[in-house]
């Protein structure tokens, strides 16, 4: 069978690979749609640390179970629709003891330190796969990315009495709005995109901020009488959004962080302590699946907008091109596996 392939930065080839076998534990998937996000464009760009090469992309997988091991459980049929947590956890380091294997010091994403499904069969353990029987391969593919925003409003302990700032309206925040509109939040987004904001808006978002044109601070203080958020998510990455993000929240609030920022980020750090701040990291996301597949199932929030084109198999180094050439031109890339 064919794979989707990074022999090195900036390349792309679709080359023959065995078909896969599967074990006792595991369930063999006719792969349907892959996502494309932010890592697999700067896993494309070689910037992203923690990949290799060469490599087979893919993480944000939908498909059906078309055979199981004779270990699978009942509960996991043939022709079932799914999606597949693509993180690995080991068992053994300080975050898997403490249940939180998400952030798992050896975790391996599919697509980043191993290869991922860009594939049209892939084989995984069957505590990988959730099912939805009325969700659609395009909804099931953005069931991942959901997940990580919405794991950063669980990390925010966000509720119905929180008002709440996302920084970056891309794919992650709008996973972060969509939590925190559904948990009950008054929430705020801010970008540099009126496209994103107005897509923002469609989630719920009451209030929005375009950072090119608006004071962010200045109007933050302005909706909130003068206080600052409870909790304030960034999902963009750049030094200035990450210190926003601290004078933003109000006294006793909450800061989750789920940008990476590749540069050295200088704070005043009175804040931390003065409004005495939680300050969190958020990594992937942690028995989520579920809440999110529920989420899109009950249809309410425009997921489906999210998605700005999609490319068949052959188009897959296109993809990558023209995402290159204008990154802010797309929310969601899908790759049609089987097309
Ligand atoms: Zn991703
Ligand atoms: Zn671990």
């Amino acid at each position: 069978m064919k794979a989707i392939f990074f022999p090195e930065p900036k390349h792309v080839e679709i080359i023959e690979v065995p078909e896969p076998t599967y074990g006792a534990d595991e369930v063999l998937v006719d792969v349907q749609i892959a996502g494309l996000c932010g890592t697999d464009l700067n896993v494309y760009r070689g910037l992203f640390p923690l990949v290799t090469f060469p490599r087979i992309p893919g993480h944000e997988i939908s498909g059906t179970v078309i055979a199981k091991g004779q270990r699978v459980p009942e509960h996991i049929k043939i022709g079932d629709r799914v999606m597949l947590s693509p993180y690995s956890e080991c068992g053994q380091c300080p975050a898997c003891r403490a249940g939180r294997f998400n952030c798992c010091e050896f975790n391996q994403t599919l697509g980043v330190q191993r290869d991922g499904a860009m594939t049209p069969r892939f084989a995984i353990h069957h505590s990988k796969v959730f099912s939805s029987s009325t969700l659609t391969f395009d909804e099931l593919a953005l069931v991942e990315p959901m997940s990580v925003g919405y794991h950063a409003a669980n990390r925010g302990r966000v509720s119905e009495t929180d008002t709440v700032l996302v920084i970056g309206a891309g794919t992650i925040g709008i996973g972060a709005i969509s939590a925190a509109v559904r948990k009950g939040a008054t929430v705020i987004a801010a970008d540099i995109d009126d496209q994103k904001l107005a897509l923002a808006r469609r989630f719920g978002v009451q209030h929005t901020i375009n950072s090119t044109r608006q004071d962010v601070l200045a109007t933050i203080k302005e909706l909130t009488n003068n206080e600052g958020v409870s909790v304030a998510i960034e999902a963009v990455g750049l030094p200035e959004t990450f210190r926003l993000a601290v004078e933003a929240a109000c006294f006793a609030g909450r800061v989750v962080y789920i940008g990476y920022t590749k540069k050295e980020v200088s704070y005043n750090t009175q804040d931390f302590v003065r409004k005495e701040l939680d300050i969190l990291g958020s990594r992937n996301a942690l028995r989520v699946f579920p809440s999110v597949i529920k989420m899109i199932e009950q249809r309410i929030l425009p997921f489906n907008d999210l998605i700005s084109r999609r490319y068949p198999f052959a188009g897959a180094g296109e993809a990558f091109h023209d995402w290159d050439a204008a990154p802010n031109e797309f929310t969601k890339i899908l790759i049609d596996i089987q097309g």
